[in-house]
């Protein structure tokens, strides 16, 4: 079947301009005036109207924990709830972060694993990260391996259990860097971190507060400019720090970049953009323990003006929800028993639209770069996903920007009990959601089915 979204102003990563689009199947025809062409020409055509519309590509989310299991406690949206509350968001393909596994298991059995978490219940396109625990040459070989089946991306923590010393972070760089892959970092100091917290606890400071005062930004800023010196070592391998959250940081990453080295990609979350440490001081503190922590309003201004000037290419969620009323409970009387993380996959187009849109700090253009574009060319989506182009999935979004509404957990459609952004006045609505030429939302209703997603087989990192 052919549809025609008309009369809207269609934004991509070139620009944006009043067009009408054309969808048959699956893919995006052509762009242009077209309506003409096609009325009365006898077929089966639905046509939208989307005038006085915004026409976006889906948005694509590189950072999600569907289902996680983090040993004390399992994220509470598994890949339907989860990927059923991305696409009420505007979001319609996720790449997820897979779980750590029990110790020494090859890379590949955790993708087996997730295969079987996603398959048949996420209702819109998915891939997955690889998650390093360990280095030996079986692991460097599978790295190879991953990437044939989709995967050229492995993520290193250089925190938790599991966290990779700098050698192995050179070697894998340099491992990724030869098979055209791309290795993503969670950049903090952990011994720092880990010392930090045991001060605190032992001075009796366990309220959630203490939880960002045991991680501050020179944390996160010493282990991000350390990764860039790593990766410059093994001659400018492609390195993606994921949800970097402070003024700090953001300095090293220009400074490494002003110094000439190459492949350095940055990614930031709307929590760090919107919110700050102050929140851990409510009565509802819990509800923000992640990891890094909420910052200050400068780390915020900061980030807004990075994400301006394209020192921040792409704006994730790192979306891993815990209940408040539940999970998040087990920190109430010391914030380093509570699960790190938070809901954040459906709000996050919206949020980007309201407070960065509308608020004047970054220009559709933008919008549609850190939200949709960047991370596909970035993950190997593109050119199917990211944008709206002849060719491309019909993976579409529109948004009224004229209507407003308050955000609140009683508009969510994901499984856990809050958001974070509670009572926020949001301006601009998204009307309808497509994925590959069907309406999977439509007056904020989910209309799909479960296990309508594919696994999107990714490509290798293309810019070098
Ligand atoms: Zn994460």
């Amino acid at each position: 079947m052919k549809t025609i979204i008309k009369n809207g102003t269609v934004v991509t990563s070139g620009g944006s301009f009043p067009a009408d689009i054309l969808i048959d199947g699956e893919k995006i025809v052509s762009i242009g005036t077209i309506q003409k062409e096609l009325d009365g020409d006898g077929e089966d055509v639905q046509v939208i109207d989307a005038a006085g519309k915004y026409v976006f590509p889906g948005a694509v989310d590189v950072h999600t924990h569907m289902d996680l299991d983090v040993g004390i406690s399992r994220a509470v949206d598994d890949f339907y709830d989860g990927t059923v509350a991305a696409v009420c968001g505007g979001t319609t393909s996720i790449v997820d972060h897979m779980a750590f596994g029990s110790a020494g298991i090859p890379l590949h059995y955790m993708f087996r694993e997730y295969e079987k978490l996603a398959g048949g219940k996420a209702v819109i396109d998915y891939g997955f990260h690889g998650t390093m625990q360990h280095l030996d040459d079986e692991i460097l070989a599978e790295l190879e391996t991953m990437m044939a089946d989709g995967i050229p991306s492995v993520k290193l923590y250089m925190t938790y259990n599991y966290k990779m010393n700098d050698a192995e972070i050179l070697q894998t760089l340099r491992k990724m860097k030869a098979i055209h892959g791309i290795t993503a970092f969670h950049c903090e100091n952990h011994d720092v971190t880990e010392f930090l917290k045991k001060e605190n606890r032992e001075k009796g400071n366990l309220a959630p507060i203490y939880h960002a005062k045991s991680r501050p930004n020179a944390v996160e800023a010493e282990a991000v400019e350390r990764v860039l010196r790593l990766a410059k070592m093994a001659g400018n391998a492609p390195v993606y720090i994921v949800h970097l959250s402070c003024k700090e940081s953001l300095e090293a990453v220009r400074r490494a970049r002003s110094a000439g080295q190459k492949n350095i990609f940055v990614e930031t979350c709307p929590q760090y953009l919107t919110l700050t440490e102050e929140r851990y001081l409510d009565e509802d503190g819990l509800k923000y323990i992640m990891s890094p922590p909420l910052r200050t309003q400068e780390d915020c201004d900061a980030l807004w003006e990075g994400i301006d000037d394209g020192s921040i290419q792409v704006v994730a969620t790192d979306h891993c929800p815990f209940n408040y009323s539940k999970e998040k409970q087990m920190g109430k009387d010391d914030f380093t028993c509570c699960p790190n993380g938070a809901p954040g996959v459906e709000e996050r187009f919206s949020i980007l639209f309201s407070e960065g849109v509308k608020k004047g700090r970054i220009t559709l253009q933008r919008l549609v770069e850190v939200a949709c574009a960047n991370p596909c060319r970035i993950y190997g989506l593109a050119p199917e996903k990211g944008d709206i182009q002849p060719g491309a999935d019909a993976d579409i979004v529109i948004l009224d920007p004229d209507a407003s509404y308050i955000l609140s957990h009683d508009r969510m459609h994901g499984a856990v009990d809050y958001t974070m952004y509670e009572g926020k006045e949001i301006q601009g609505e998204i009307e309808l959601v497509m994925q590959r030429g069907n309406v999977l939302v439509k007056d904020d209703q989910f209309v799909g089915e479960k296990g309508q997603g594919r696994f999107i087989h990714r490509k290798p990192y293309a810019a070098y």
